[in-house]
């Protein structure tokens, strides 16, 4: 692969530990493929339990420091951090679309909203402020003042290789925390990328450390080391929840951003032109493979044939193929464990059921179509389970109620979409879907701004909006008396 960086240096194949670029200790090495070609890209270090021990011995000298500058010299930082970011926008988008799949346009998409992260906290960071309580005794003072958690740990996915990593990192550094970031070892190029950047921007070394590896070495250090304060994660349920056992001997805070099964209903007033705009805009964004994807959609009978007619134009006009080639709408899937993900869901579908409407699911290397399947019942799995694929299942409806309990019907409370013109609707339905995000009229729910997590299995504490930089505070009352 020849990756026709302006700036070659941002693609790196060692880890960044404790402000230092190493190898492995014992000199192992991740391969990591194109899933768009199969072909290998490069290798990352498999590093050793000890070397993350490293980054946090390193991560807890430097952020001792840190924490004592004025908050207007880490916004400083951030901002420097921002800007080289959208500096180099089309390299880091190239690295990630050869490391991840998606094309290229969603990956420029993706690096703008990294890096807006790093503004939204850089401003942030100057309103970090406190409170003084009303004396409960003569003489007496009582504040409330914030403080940094102090080491942080964050483990990320391969679905967004660095936006997942600077609304962790961003806040955290803004609060006055360091922090180790373990990426996924199916896309640590996009990591170690913006390290690079974080290093040009002057982060002090040390503070932030990229340490690649797999779970079990660099994954069990960063969750049971007693000098990480915090845990925050995104990534699957399952994994979310070992993350928890592991961190509970040290009672570590946790910030989970785990799996969603969000429904998209679609009722009789919508407006089927912006409904459909809506679905598309979530199902298939990065081929399906994000946590707020349309898993389930809801169709009232009125419209539904209709709502089906103009989904499959513009279904049609999809174009799957490598993201690096100009026109490819939508890339692979990550590996080929997704692409039979995929096929078991839709496999399983059709033999409770449930019909094609679009052309049947076909397969090439981790290449996939797209499939929209209409009968779709609560009893298959691709109901229950999250399919992270362009598979589109349209369930039908009648009454209001049959809809909102049957989106509700789901261990997970991640995102949630609903099209109406009617108001009285929009309130009732707003407040009894139960879920951390709603979507009203609009398929695009992510921005920097808003508090972005979930409710039930789908996690713990809010990443973005003003919440964002309170996960990484604590609160200290500082008690005052008379002398
Ligand atoms: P899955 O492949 O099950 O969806 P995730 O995508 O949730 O797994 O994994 C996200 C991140 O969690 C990755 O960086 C991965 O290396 C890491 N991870 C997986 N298992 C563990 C574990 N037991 N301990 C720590 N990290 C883990």
């Amino acid at each position: 692969t020849t990756l026709h960086l302006s700036d070659p240096f941002l693609f790196r194949q060692q880890a960044y530990i404790a402000g230092q670029w190493q190898d492995a200790a014992d000199g192992a090495r991740i391969a990591v493929d194109n899933p768009a070609t199969g072909e290998i890209i490069g290798h990352v270090p498999a590093c050793t339990r000890a070397q993350a021990t490293q980054a946090i011995e390193g991560c807890a000298r430097a952020q001792a420091e840190w924490k004592k500058r004025l908050p207007a010299e880490r916004a400083a930082i951030l901002m420097a951090w921002h800007d080289l970011i959208l500096d180099n926008v089309d390299d880091l988008a190239r690295i990630m679309t050869i490391e991840q799949g998606k094309v290229l346009a969603e990956a420029r998409g993706e690096v703008r909203y990294a890096a807006s992260f790093f503004k939204w906290f850089a401003e942030e960071a100057r309103r970090i402020d406190g409170a003084i309580l009303a004396p409960p005794t003569p003489g007496r003072h009582v504040l409330v003042l914030k403080e940094p958690v102090g080491v942080t740990a964050a483990i990320t996915p391969w679905n967004f290789p660095l936006a997942m990593i600077t609304r962790k990192c961003a806040p955290a550094l803004a609060a006055g925390c360091g922090m180790v970031v373990k990426p996924s070892e199916l896309t640590p190029f996009s990591a170690l990328a913006v390290a690079v950047l974080g290093e040009r921007a002057g982060v002090p070394a040390g503070l932030v450390s990229v340490i690649t590896g797999m779970p079990d070495a660099v994954g069990i250090e960063l969750s049971t080391n007693v000098t990480v304060r915090k845990l925050s994660f995104t990534g699957s349920t399952r994994v979310g929840s070992i993350l928890m056992e592991q961190s509970a001997a040290t009672i570590k805070r946790l910030s989970l951003e785990l799996g969603g099964n969000a429904p998209f209903i679609v009722f009789e007033d919508a407006d089927i032109e912006l409904a459909v705009e809506g679905v598309m805009a979530s199902k298939f964004r990065n081929a399906g493979q994000t946590c707020i994807c349309a898993n389930r959609v809801f169709v009232h009978d009125a419209i539904h044939d209709r709502f089906v007619e103009r989904l499959m134009q513009a279904v049609a006009e999809l174009k799957v193929g490598n993201g690096l080639e100009e026109g490819s709408t939508m890339g692979p899937l990550i590996n080929a464990a997704a692409v039979a993900k995929v096929e078991a869901h839709v496999s399983d579908a059709l033999d409770k059921g449930a019909r094609y409407v679009s052309a049947p699911l076909s397969v090439e290397g981790c290449f996939v179509s797209p499939v929209v399947l209409t009968g779709v019942t609560t009893q298959m799995r691709i109901a229950s389970e999250e399919t992270f694929g362009p598979v589109l299942p349209i369930f039908r409806f009648d009454a209001e109620e049959d809809a909102v309990r049957m989106a509700n019907g789901t261990p997970f409370g991640l995102a949630s979409y609903f099209f109406t013109r009617d108001l009285d609707r929009a309130w009732r339905v707003g407040e009894a879907l139960e879920f951390g995000m709603v979507g009203l009229n609009t398929g695009a729910i992510s921005m920097e701004s808003a508090p972005f997590g979930g409710v039930k299995q789908s996690g713990l504490g809010r990443e973005g909006g003003h919440p964002g930089i309170d996960e990484f505070l604590e609160l200290k009352s500082f008690h005052m008396g008379a002398a």
